[in-house]
This record gives C-alpha cells, sequence and structure tokens, in this order.
C-alpha cells in the first residue's frame, strides 16, 4: 500500500492579532470567544480557530477528506483490486461530482455540450469526455499529487485534453465557459 508521507511545518500565528467573534452555545447563544486567523498548512485557506486548536497546526477539513480519501482508495485498492475499485468511484462521482466538477456539467449543458461524465481511460477516470476532447477538472490536491498522472494521460489519450482549475471554475464561470467553447470547437473566442 502506497504510504502517503506528509511533512507539515507548523503554522506561524499571531497570537496578538486575536479576534473576539461569535461563538454561541446552547447555555449562551450571545457568547464570543477569541478567534486567530490560521492559514492551513496544506493548502494555505486561512481559517479562524480557538487558541486550543490553533496549536494543534492541523490541516483544514478539505484537506482532512482528501487525505482520507487518499487513505480511503488505498484500503479499496488492497481489498477489492482496481478494477471493482474503479468501477465504485466511477459509479460515486458520477452521482455525487465534487462542486467544480459539477459546475462544469453546467457550463457545458449551457453551452449545448452533452459529456459523458468519468469516462474509463486505461487505469484512470477521466472527468468528463466528449467525443475525443477529454476535460480534467483539478483541485488544488490534485495539482500537488496528480501531475505526472496528468502527464501520462496527455500522452496517451488519442484527442485533445483541456485541465481546467477548480479554482477558476467556481470563481470566474465566464472565462472557464469561454475557455471550454474555444477547446471544444478549436477557434479562438475573444
Ligand atoms: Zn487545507
Amino acid at each position: 500500500m502506497e504510504k502517503l508521507a506528509l511533512i507539515i511545518p507548523q503554522p506561524c500565528i499571531d497570537w496578538n492579532a486575536g479576534e473576539l467573534r461569535s461563538a454561541p452555545c446552547l447555555s449562551n447563544p450571545r457568547r464570543r470567544d477569541r478567534f486567530y486567523k490560521v492559514d492551513c498548512p496544506q493548502c494555505k485557506t486561512p481559517r479562524w480557530l480557538r487558541k486550543h486548536d490553533a496549536k494543534k497546526g492541523s490541516v483544514c477539513s478539505n484537506c482532512q477528506r482528501s487525505a482520507a480519501g487518499a487513505r480511503g482508495y488505498a484500503a479499496m485498492l488492497q481489498k477489492h483490486g482496481r478494477e471493482r475499485t474503479l468501477e465504485a468511484i466511477q459509479q460515486r462521482e458520477r452521482l455525487h461530482p465534487s462542486q467544480p466538477e459539477f459546475l462544469t456539467r453546467l457550463y457545458l449543458h449551457e453551452l449545448g455540450y452533452r459529456p459523458v461524465c468519468q469516462v474509463r481511460f486505461n487505469c484512470w477516470l477521466i472527468d468528463l469526455v466528449i467525443d475525443n476532447h477529454a476535460i480534467e477538472v483539478n483541485g488544488y490536491w490534485h495539482q500537488r499529487t496528480r501531475q505526472d498522472r496528468d502527464r501520462q494521460l496527455a500522452q496517451l489519450w488519442h484527442g485533445p485534453i483541456l485541465f481546467l482549475d477548480a479554482d477558476r471554475i467556481i470563481n470566474d464561470p465566464i472565462s472557464t465557459k469561454i475557455a471550454l467553447l474555444a477547446f471544444l470547437t478549436g477557434e479562438k473566442i475573444q
């Protein structure tokens, strides 16, 4: 089983820059507590944490989920083998796409395209395929851990591939749609 070794530097926290923020509880809905701004040591997303939590230096919930997902995948692979693992992931991702992938499907539909989702290719699943055009939605974790996979995929896939950044999909729908349209029509769009 592949071991996921993560060396995470402890965040540097300014203990003088705490802020009183609302922290309601059942007995006191108007309770306030001091929070500190701490960047996730993994993805650098800032979060507001209590001192106790800030000191732990743990990663954010998104990074935790990604790491748990990777561990779950390794365990599944060992138990069920590659075929059944890929089938299970294919089904799950089709039904429960990530937010950026869901948005990309939506944009494609708006542009009049009907993509096939989670297409099996060699030992991979490609997020979206239209004819021979492949579209991969890459989140932060993907960019960090799967660059080799993207390179191999780009070499073997029999058509053009577009790698889309998850942040861009979420934050800039218009430029994403323009990029999709340019990619699918092969035309430069102003
Ligand atoms: Zn994170």
